[in-house]
């Protein structure tokens, strides 16, 4: 299929499956592409997992391990490998946190976030995602002004890729019944003030009633890591 194809059908099924299930917007997914589609899941939860694996078995998820992550998220990634019938790929940035501190100084983090996400984020997640056709995320439209315009599917001109994002249409609200009524694994820092959950260094709490993403890159104009945007 040509990338203009491959565009068109993004773009037709974003459109015809705007009202369907996350289900069944999975279960288009999985069945048009098959092995060449993955998951990514940062592992604040195992809700897309849980989904995917309730569709069909096997379904790849990668999961970005930077290296500077809760050591309750590595947990979690961890104990979704074990319930869910996914299989799990964690991609490792090409410099170890030591490797970068010496080649770029310590805490880039804290100096230039978007040099370090750069590195143990995106570059990593592109060398993931170069065997597939159409890759998968959490993102919601509810979640921040920068996701509002997110897709079910769509065009990733970025990337050359269909992009899927099968709960874009959910709410916190729906998020929060369906791993209650389905009993989904959660990364237990959800429950400790933590409900958008990224690297240690970059991840404050916040307070009950703020902003679920305040909690990210805090004190600075960062909302995003650059996977999504
Ligand atoms: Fe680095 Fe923070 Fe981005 Fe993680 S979230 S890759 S520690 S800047």
């Amino acid at each position: 299929m040509t990338v203009t194809d491959l565009q068109g059908l993004a773009e037709r099924a974003g459109r015809e499956l705007e009202t369907a299930s996350a289900q069944d917007v999975l279960r288009w997914a999985i069945g048009t592409f098959g092995d060449a589609f993955v998951i990514t899941c940062s592992m604040g939860d195992g809700l897309l997992a849980a989904l995917s694996a309730s569709v069909a078995p096997g379904v790849d998820v990668l999961f970005l391990d930077t290296g500077y992550h809760f050591a309750e998220t590595i947990g979690t990634r961890d104990a979704v490998g074990q319930v869910y019938d996914v299989n799990i790929r964690t991609m490792l940035p090409l410099l170890t946190v030591a490797q970068q501190d010496a080649e770029h100084g310590p805490r880039l983090h804290d100096r230039d976030p978007n040099a370090c996400c750069a590195i143990r984020k995106v570059e990593p997640l592109a060398r993931g995602l170069a065997p597939y056709t159409a890759w998968a995320s959490g993102v919601r439209r509810d979640e921040s002004p920068t996701r509002a315009d997110a897709g079910v599917v769509e065009w990733d001109a970025k990337r050359s890729m269909v992009k899927v994002n099968p709960i874009a249409t959910w709410t916190q609200a729906d998020v929060d019944a369906y791993l209650q009524a389905n009993g989904v694994l959660v990364n237990p820092l959800t429950y400790d003030g933590y409900p958008s959950i990224g690297c240690a260094p970059c991840t404050r709490r916040v307070a009950p009633g703020e902003d679920p993403r305040s909690g990210r890159w805090a004190g600075t104009a960062k909302t995003e890591c650059g996977l999504h945007v």
